[in-house]
């Protein structure tokens, strides 16, 4: 997916709070912002008061949404460089097209790994214009100096390890948890793990204490350590953590996101993640220009073109 908010702001890492250091509850409210056409989803990260949790630098919920004929996800093609976007699939089904070639429908339970590193371009449409729903949440992975100009690739993962943990459905969906690793290619020890319950649950989930960690309910109402959270709200549950308690009431899902905390400055605007403002303008130019980035056919959306370069700061992080 991709950021078309017209007031395109930058987001720099070295603004944010470094990670807690220690086990904190700190609530952060999600930002409704519009994606393709009059589709609204919840966006956690980045926001003022986080940035990141471990490599994960961009967090969206989309849906659950029932929509209309022709209503259906429509996002161009657009560029990404420097980060690798990760889709995990709840409900509906999405079209991904990309400029390596790859057509491929994602569909519930499975996940799709797109590693731009040096630049890719992606367009995701509904498969038909049939009416549907939709239930999804699009992750960005901010790729460590080492690894972010890499050629770019494309892995749909349509089987992860699930398992039954205490009342609750888990399905791994990046690094290892629950002792069963997830098979999307990553970068940066990190951890994605999806809890659903259909019924009253209680439990405790094991935790890396070396990560930081956040959880966001995609459905229902849960208690997080004592709290009580609900769609919409971003718990930071910092660092220093060996476990968490979970508890619900009724049927529930949460999405669990941690990992090592990020020890590179980033700067993420619009659809790209470098680490300057001078990366950003040329990859701006190199997209409204055409160049380097590829094409992508049978995208039934016209290419998105990039927003006005003044909401980059004119300091950059180094
Ligand atoms: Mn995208």
């Amino acid at each position: 997916m991709s950021d078309l908010e017209p007031q395109c702001q930058a987001s720099a890492s070295r603004d944010c709070p470094p990670a807690a250091g220690a086990p904190v509850l700190e609530r952060i409210s999600a930002r409704a912002s519009v994606i393709g056409k009059d589709f609204t989803i919840r966006r956690a990260l980045p926001s003022r008061q986080r940035r990141m949790v471990g490599a994960w630098c961009f967090l969206d919920q989309a849906g659950p949404v029932t929509y209309g004929a022709g209503q259906g996800l429509r996002v161009g093609p657009h560029p990404h460089i420097g980060l690798q976007t990760f889709t995990w699939m709840i409900d509906g089904e999405i079209m991904h097209r990309d400029s390596l070639g790859y057509e491929q429908v994602i569909r519930p339970g499975q996940v799709n790994l797109m590693t731009a590193g040096r630049g890719i371009v992606h367009a995701e449409d509904a498969v038909t214009d049939d009416p549907g729903r939709l239930h999804a949440a699009q992750l960005w992975i901010a790729l460590p100096d080492a690894e972010r100009h890499r050629e770019p690739s494309f892995h749909h993962y349509p089987e992860l390890p699930v398992l039954e943990w205490g009342g609750f459905t888990v399905t791994v969906l990046a690094g290892t948890a629950f002792g069963q690793t997830a098979p999307a290619m990553i970068f940066s020890p990190l951890v994605g793990v999806d809890l659903a319950c259909a019924e009253p649950a209680e439990t405790l989930v094991p935790l890396n204490p070396a990560f930081e960690h956040a959880v966001l309910v995609l459905s229902g109402a849960l208690e997080v350590e004592g709290e009580t959270l609900e769609p919409g709200t971003l718990l930071y549950l910092g660092t220093a953590r060996a476990q968490l308690a979970l508890q619900s009431q009724a049927a529930a899902r949460l999405l669990l996101i941690g990992g090592e905390p990020f020890a590179e400055e980033i700067l993420l605007w619009w659809n790209f993640v470098a680490r300057n403002r001078d990366e950003m303008v040329a990859a701006t130019a190199d997209w409204n220009a055409g160049r380097t980035f590829g094409t992508v056919s049978g995208s039934p959306s016209p290419p998105l073109v990039a927003p006005d370069l003044a909401g980059l700061p004119i300091k950059s992080p180094r």
